[in-house]
């Protein structure tokens, strides 16, 4: 397909990352009785099943399409400490809580990276941790233990950004391999795991979980839900839990040394934006530039076989040239999406649907690290080993959420505001370089 610069993009159903793989596991038929049943095969459900089987629970793992093939294999692959919304928002709203969900969120990339080299995943992790880029340079920004803050050339990053912070933990992974590495080591775990298999109804009946499905049914002592975006579908998922957002990647055709070091890119540390809706530029480890986010877009209902539209790629491939506009003529070569579940809260969430189902909710686009680490916690706690104090920073008592403000409006009055603001720090910014040129 053609994208309005006449270059020819290759628009994907799947992950960009890594080839779908051919062989699967069979689809649920019959009655499957089992300690604990884990629904939804994403890094969160597959880490929970992992977990569950360690601590010796007869598990089974049931995944609508390919375990990992969701938003797990298709995200840009950044391992970072992050929340959802900006520290002092999040000051104002959760107080003393913010504490503990910096905590969580640390904790998650450390938990990734022991998941990584525990199971020997090739992801070709890369720890360079990466620079969150400002808008503008400013005096209040202090640097931390593992963090320095820099202008563009310091940082090492492009000049069209006028600096930000480098926080030293974390980095990228390749999410594909991350994901199909992690179903691998699920595959060849205690776990029965069943793929094409979506589950359409579930009932606590009080004395154990009957999980209904096409071609059968599963009695559980206890469940899991780990359906990310699509939680909803399911009644007993509380409402309002996720809401279902589509979010679109680039990634480029290859990018030689010598026109990144033109770029000004010379650190090579993969960077976000600080918009409402934030950009992200990273290099792969074969040598192309993946770019996300910027244009979300979203849906009553998700659908699994979504493709990404051409006009947020082309706006994608606007916000890749005015960062980097040595490199206009690098075209895109592939595009390619993944649904995310947003919570109300912007941020990861634990808790009981009913006695007996347990959910877990860990996306809101920081849920690469954070997901499979929520799940492992959640395990814990089914197999009697208390609430963790990262577990409880995320824990909601309440099955009731405030329906989340998220819908095509607010997403199209978002992106307009950061055009707009786009537009006033350039301006800002040639002015402050002008000013510093006479200084
Ligand atoms: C383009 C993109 C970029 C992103 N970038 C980043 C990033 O750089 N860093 C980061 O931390 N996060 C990022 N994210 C978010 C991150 O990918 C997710 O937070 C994380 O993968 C969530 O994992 P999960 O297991 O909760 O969900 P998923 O991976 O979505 O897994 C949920 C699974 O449940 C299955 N399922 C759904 N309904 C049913 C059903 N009824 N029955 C059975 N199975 C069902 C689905 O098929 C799916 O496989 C990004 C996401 C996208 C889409």
């Amino acid at each position: 397909m053609d994208n309005a610069g006449g270059s020819s993009v290759t628009y994907l159903s799947g992950t960009g990352w890594v080839d779908r793989p051919t062989t699967l596991e069979p689809a649920l038929s019959g009655e499957v009785t089992c300690d604990v049943a884990v629904l939804g095969g994403g890094l969160g459900g597959m880490a929970a099943a992992l977990r569950l089987a360690e601590h010796g629970r007869d598990v089974v793992l049931v995944e609508a399409d390919l375990c990992g093939w969701g938003a797990s294999a298709r995200n840009a692959g950044y391992i970072t400490p992050t929340l959802g919304s900006d520290p002092r928002i999040l000051k104002t709203f959760y107080g003393d809580r913010v504490r503990g969900l910096y905590r969580f969120a640390t904790n998650a990339v450390s938990f990734t990276e022991e998941l990584i080299d525990g199971h020997a995943i090739e992801c070709g992790y890369r720890p360079t941790g990466n620079v969150a880029a400002f808008r503008r340079m400013t005096a209040r920004a202090k640097p931390g233990r593992r963090s320095v803050v820099g202008d563009a050339e310091r940082l090492g990053i492009p000049p069209a950004f006028p600096g930000g912070m480098h926080i030293k933990v974390g980095g990228t992974v390749n999410p594909g391999q991350l994901a199909l590495g992690v179903r691998e080591t699920v595959r060849a775990s205690n776990v029965r795991v069943f793929e094409r298999s979506p589950v359409t109804g579930v009932v606590d009946a009080g004395d154990g979980v009957r999980i209904d499905l096409p071609g059968g049914r599963i009695r559980a002592s206890q469940a899991i839900l780990t359906t990310n975006a699509f939680a909803n579908e399911l009644p007993i998922a509380p409402r309002n839990l996720s809401t279902p957002v589509w979010v679109t990647a680039v990634e480029t055709g290859p990018v030689t040394s010598g026109q990144l070091d033109e770029a000004g890119w010379t650190s090579r540390v993969p960077i976000t934006t600080n918009h409402f809706v934030m950009q992200s530029f990273r290099l792969t480890n074969r040598g192309t530039i993946v770019f996300t986010t910027r244009s979300l877009q979203t849906a009553r209902r998700p659908r699994a076989d979504r493709m990404p539209d051409q006009a947020v790629v082309d706006d994608l491939m606007r916000g890749f040239r005015e960062r980097f506009p040595t490199l206009a003529d690098i075209p895109p070569a592939r595009a390619w999406g993944g649904w995310i579940g947003l919570t109300p809260s912007n941020m990861a969430v634990a808790g009981q649907a009913s006695p007996r189902v347990h959910y877990s909710l860990a996306c809101n686009g920081h849920g690469l690290p954070q997901a499979p680490y929520l799940g492992t916690l959640l395990a814990d706690r089914l197999c009697d080993k208390g609430m963790h104090d990262d577990l409880a920073a995320v824990w909601r008592k309440s099955r009731r959420f405030a329906p989340g403000v998220v819908n095509p409006v607010t997403l199209r009055l978002g992106w307009l505001a950061d055009r707009t603001l786009d537009r006033a720090d350039q301006f800002l910014n040639r002015n402050q370089i002008r000013r510093s040129i006479r200084v």
